[in-house]
């Protein structure tokens, strides 16, 4: 690989490859949560991973190839840690866990995304730019809808303990 042309298409597959591992993680963060509002932005967030993954396949086909996946280590590895989560930890220690988790997630799209649809631009994929924006765009919203809850809502579930 020495084209950003080739490190493009490459990378097109890793997301592709890790939406499609994220879209089978995120009805075990569902069932495993017990706050209502997580279960909620979890199932959510996978109706839109579905649409996502239409999306790429879109741009894929923009480009004229066939979508395809290849292995993504690092999704393997943030949803390993959620799974090891969901054995070891209960109650708040689960949900802000899992919350915590689920923003990784967010936050490693969040990087891939910027680089693919700069990428894009600068290969004048012009289609393949606007389609990978606007998942850049709902993966930003999902990861500002965690943070909040996370604050309002599932952090706040911990006692603050009186200082001895
Ligand atoms: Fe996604
Ligand atoms: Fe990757
Ligand atoms: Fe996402």
């Amino acid at each position: 690989m020495k084209s950003l042309a080739e490190l493009f298409e490459h990378t097109l597959q890793d997301v592709y490859f890790a939406e499609n591992a994220i879209t089978k993680a995120l009805p075990k963060v569902a069932k495993a949560a017990k706050s209502p509002e997580l279960k909620k932005a979890a199932e959510l967030h996978l109706s839109e991973t579905k649409e996502q993954i239409k999306k790429l396949d879109q741009v894929f086909k923009s480009m004229g190839k066939k979508p395809a996946g290849m292995k993504c280590d690092a999704i393997e590895g943030l949803i390993k840690e959620a799974d090891g989560l969901m054995s070891e930890a209960e109650g708040i220690a689960l949900d802000a866990g899992l919350l915590a988790a689920c923003q990784a997630v967010e936050h490693y799209e969040i990087a891939r995304y910027g680089s693919l649809r700069e990428w894009a631009k600068g290969l004048g994929h012009e289609e393949a730019h606007t389609l990978l924006s606007e998942i850049l765009d709902q993966e930003k919203a999902t990861n500002n809808k965690l943070t909040n809850l996370a604050v309002t809502s599932i952090n706040k579930a911990s006692p603050v303990k009186k200082a001895a």
